[in-house]
């Protein structure tokens, strides 16, 4: 395999726009896109009912770029972003054909309104020194909250419910080396009442989030429905709803990317168990989501992979809870309320999230010896 392969990482960044008149020229553009979406999709449904054959991706976009020569409204969206549109709808309908059987359906009617984005690739911006960026003919300033590294492959602005305007950047960068500082590694254990169980037994609390905010909430989905629809109140109080919404994530997500950052500099090595999201979900319900593991796990991995650390996970259906981590002796069963147990095999008392943390982290571990991983066997004593 070419080095080059090697050497080079996807990398997404997302970047604010200032708040200006001028971004009515971006909304507008989302708007058209919105606009030719549609289009695209009504030619579709017709090229089938007539020819009862599915309109192929090529022929789409020559019709498409046909059109929008005699019309100044599509012409305000780059030729690149209309070509992405219709690669968009393709990849749905690919999609569709392929999982229809389990109940994927095809691509369909969106709301002009809640149209959130347009993509562009090679062409039709360039970066100007500083925080400014050239989109079209126009020029538009953002929060430049860290450095672009790297070659920029595509751009795409994307619209808010709230209707902020976001510039999402996909780059092409250099992988950092790979290396190995702390030579630990660590188990956790998810949990509802502690977050994080870590086998080096130390506890991760979760704020509960959802649950501080929860009367706000009330409070504003009251509001919400208590004004007509369609007045001015009413969009008022959906935007103020969002926005109550939004603060509970991005608080909480602040909070992940702070401690995955913190995890990973503390070890090399991070076992989990995988987790079955919708089973637990249907368990616990809404507790769960307020937890929102997996979307930890995501920023986690996210940062593993940026710092070289490797996150293992074990099968879910390892008995982690029910097994002495000091004998191995396995219990037939364990009740949910039981938080402490003392094992009958080797009588040692064991907590509940720490026995189970200590099991993941020798189960991952000796993961590790095996394959891909080889050349973590070297720098970590477990
Ligand atoms: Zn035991």
């Amino acid at each position: 395999m070419p080095s080059l392969w090697y050497n080079t990482s996807m990398k997404t960044l997302k970047f604010k726009l200032y708040h200006h008149k001028r971004n009515r020229y971006l909304k507008r553009m989302i708007n058209a896109s919105g606009v030719i979406y549609n289009h695209c999709i009504a030619l579709h449904k017709r090229y089938y009912r007539m020819w009862g054959k599915h309109l192929s991706c090529a022929k789409l976009q020559s019709h498409i770029a046909k059109l929008r020569k005699c019309n100044p409204f599509w012409q305000t969206v780059g030729s690149q972003a209309v070509q992405d549109i219709c690669q968009r709808i393709e990849k749905a309908y690919q999609l569709f054909f392929k999982h229809n059987k389990k109940g994927v359906r095809p691509p369909g009617f969106k709301k002009v309104k809640k149209y959130k984005s347009f993509t562009l690739k090679q062409a039709g911006y360039k970066f100007l020194c500083g925080n400014r960026v050239k989109i079209g003919s126009k020029v538009y300033q953002f929060w430049k909250s860290r450095e672009i590294e790297g070659t920029v492959k595509t751009l795409t602005i994307k619209r808010t419910p709230l209707g902020e305007l976001f510039m999402v950047i996909v780059i092409e960068g250099n992988k950092p080396e790979a290396k190995f500082t702390t030579g630990k590694i660590a188990g956790f254990d998810f949990g509802l009442r502690t977050f994080l169980t870590c086998s080096d037994s130390t506890t991760i609390e979760s704020p509960q989030f959802f649950k501080q905010s929860l009367n706000a909430i009330k409070k504003a989905s009251r509001q919400h429905s208590k004004k007509l629809k369609g007045s001015v109140n009413r969009e008022q109080a959906r935007k103020n709803l969002v926005r109550r919404y939004e603060d509970i994530s991005n608080r909480r997500r602040d909070w992940f990317w702070k401690l995955a950052h913190e995890l990973t500099d503390k070890f090399d090595v991070l076992c989990f168990e995988s987790l079955n999201l919708k089973g637990m979900h249907r368990f616990w319900g809404r507790k769960i989501s307020d937890l929102a593991f997996g979307e930890f796990l995501q920023i986690l991995e996210w940062i593993a992979k940026k710092k070289n650390r490797q996150i293992v996970f074990i099968d879910q259906w390892y008995p982690s809870t029910k097994t002495c981590s000091s004998c191995g002796h396995i219990l037939e069963s364990l009740d949910l309320s039981i938080r402490r147990w003392r094992c009958p095999s080797c009588q040692s008392e064991n907590d509940r999230d720490g026995n189970a943390s200590l099991n993941i982290k020798r189960v991952g571990s000796s993961t590790l010896g095996v394959g891909d991983v080889r050349q973590s066997q070297t720098a970590i004593s477990v």
